[in-house]
């Protein structure tokens, strides 16, 4: 038998440390599943792409969501038992939705997902991480609910819930060494998403060194910069021109934006392939990705406190700057005067003498 021709490029690719993941995902926290919703927009990398391989060098990647799931109910919940149980040797635990405090529900639960076959009592969400976190290569809470209680841990709700880090703690360390992960965002914007889980399976690969995570554990490359340094109305703050309306082009920040104090990144990326996102395209920035969302941003449609200092003393600036961009940019809207049709040549071309040309 012939022996088969390896490419020679094919020395270019190296088999990852972590060859074959499973990424559990229960969406049993207090949730909307807005966040699973959200990332099948995604196209830096696509779902499908990870999942079918596209980026070589990767683990193979499988994974078990309840909304994007094939298997249904006791099929779907095999793997959660089986690596409950310490069976799956390499998985990651992603979590949406805020943790709910249960010593507080009484006889009941606020949040389960299955049932124990020795109880036949419904297995908490809190048990669930109980069990899976300690096992896992690495946790993801995805979205604001799971990674700071979010909008179900507003002030007056009775379940009390909160963050996973929350839960498990802020110290909490993966068995692989690795910190929670959170990618905020109300909901996690799709490629942010898809991003962080590209560059973790990179890390298990081998192929990146730690991720680089803030105080508050999110992605620095995604979190670090505020809204207003990425939003496209920032023009009009500086010059001072302020919408007092919806629907206007001005900026939003008398109308309730809160962009100028809070970490994302979605008007610089856009929303879906660079299209949509918030104050960019006239929605207030309502703080969505923050760990003090949303009691600390309501009421929404109000003008943040801090901003009536900034945009009072920016007025006067605004006011100059903007009249003398006027004037500069009145002549720039002039051709220079040797263009014409007449017979004369009026350029200042000398053959003699080039550099008489500048300046003009
Ligand atoms: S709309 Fe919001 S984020 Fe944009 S420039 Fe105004 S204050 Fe900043
Ligand atoms: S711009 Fe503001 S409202 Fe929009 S996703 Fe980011 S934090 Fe949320």
């Amino acid at each position: 038998m012939m022996p088969v021709a390896v490419p020679y490029g094919r020395k270019t690719q190296k088999t990852p440390k972590v060859e074959e993941l499973h990424i559990l995902w229960i969406t049993a926290g207090l949730g909307c599943d807005g966040d699973t919703v959200s990332i099948t927009a995604a196209s830096q990398p696509s779902i499908e792409d990870v999942l079918l391989g596209a980026v070589p060098g990767l683990p193979k990647v499988h994974l078990h969501n309840p909304v994007l799931a094939y298997e249904v109910g006791d099929e779907f919940l095999k793997i959660f038992h089986q690596a409950a149980r310490g069976e799956v040797d390499n998985f990651v635990l992603v979590v949406e939705g805020s943790v709910p405090n249960e010593k507080l529900s009484g006889d009941g639960y606020w949040a389960a997902f299955g049932t124990d076959h020795k109880t036949g009592q419904p297995i908490t969400t809190n048990e669930w991480i109980d069990r899976l976190a300690p096992k896992a290569l690495g946790v993801i809470a995805a979205g604001t609910c799971a990674t700071y209680g979010g909008i179900h841990a507003m002030k007056g709700n009775p379940t009390g819930c909160m963050g996973v880090a929350d839960y498990l703690g802020w110290e909490w360390k993966s068995k692989a060494g690795l910190p929670i992960v959170n990618v905020p965002g109300c909901p996690v914007q799709p490629d942010n998403f898809m991003e962080t889980l590209l560059y973790l399976l990179r890390q298990l690969a081998g192929a990146a060194p730690m991720i680089p995570l803030d105080d508050a554990l999110r992605p620095k490359w995604l979190f670090d910069m505020t809204v207003h340094q990425g939003c496209d109305r920032a023009a009009y703050y500086e010059q001072a021109q302020f919408a007092h309306e919806y629907g206007s082009r001005k900026c939003l920040v008398k109308i309730g934006c809160w962009g100028p104090v809070v970490q994302c990144n979605v008007p610089k990326r856009g929303w879906i392939g660079g299209v949509g996102g918030c104050p960019n395209v006239g929605g207030i920035c309502i703080g969505c990705t923050m760990p003090g969302f949303p009691d600390k941003l309501m009421p929404f449609m109000d003008e943040p406190p801090g901003a009536r200092i900034s945009s009072t003393l920016v007025a006067p600036y605004g006011y100059l700057i903007r009249n003398l961009r006027r004037l500069t940019n009145s002549t720039l809207n002039k051709e220079p005067r040797w263009r014409h049709n007449r017979p004369e040549r009026t350029t200042g071309y000398d053959p003699g003498k080039p550099e008489a040309l500048y300046p003009l």
